[in-house]
């Protein structure tokens, strides 16, 4: 984390998001509207996501929502916990070489079920992959809010430190980001 300088497009769509998520917020209401014409347009077009959102498959989380992003703004990346293994890392480098896209958030959320379970011993709840990845993030923390956040710095340290990125952020400049989602609020907040 920050071992790399934003590169101007990371830094915009970093903007984006931020302002987005202040507008979600301001609004209480998502802004996304999908209608026939935007789906048309988008099908014809060529797709140009401006991040990657890693994030939890929580049915709560809806990130087009949260950031205001209309059709076809955010490469979407989904797993409980929003934990990282070669099929998420894999599907980075694709939209990063396919799309262009130079920012990666990993989008942790209050109130994680895949956390909870963890934090509180009941893990075998989860399938031993998931809890295995969130326990080599978070230790004995038994905070939950802490936990979430040791989890997506963990997950971006992953992600940052795969080789595959490791070597687009020298050709491109992928920058990756920590974030975490508050259910309660609509909030995100930045790492
Ligand atoms: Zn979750």
């Amino acid at each position: 984390m920050g071992k790399v300088e934003y590169n101007c497009q990371a830094r915009e769509a970093l903007k984006k998001l931020i302002e987005g998520n202040k507008k979600y917020v301001e609004s209480s209401k998502a802004s996304i509207d999908i209608d026939k014409e935007a789906l048309l347009k988008n099908y014809k077009d060529r797709q140009a996501p401006y991040a990657i959102i890693v994030t939890c498959s929580d049915s709560r989380v809806i990130p087009e929502a949260i950031f205001s992003a209309e059709l076809g703004d955010l490469f979407v990346i989904r797993v409980d916990g929003n934990v990282i293994d070669s099929h998420q890392l894999e599907s980075i480098v694709y939209a990063e070489e396919h799309f262009g896209t130079g920012l990666v958030v990993v989008l942790g959320h209050t109130h994680c079920s895949a956390i909870d379970a963890v934090v509180s011993g009941h893990s075998h709840e989860y399938t031993e992959y998931i809890a295995t990845d969130i326990k080599k993030a978070i230790g004995s923390e038994k905070d939950e809010y802490k936990a979430c956040i040791m989890n997506v710095m963990h997950c971006c340290d992953v992600v940052e430190s795969s080789l595959m990125i490791q070597q687009d952020e020298r050709e491109s400049g992928l920058n990756v980001v920590g974030a975490v989602y508050d259910l309660e609020t609509g909030e995100v907040e930045f790492i």
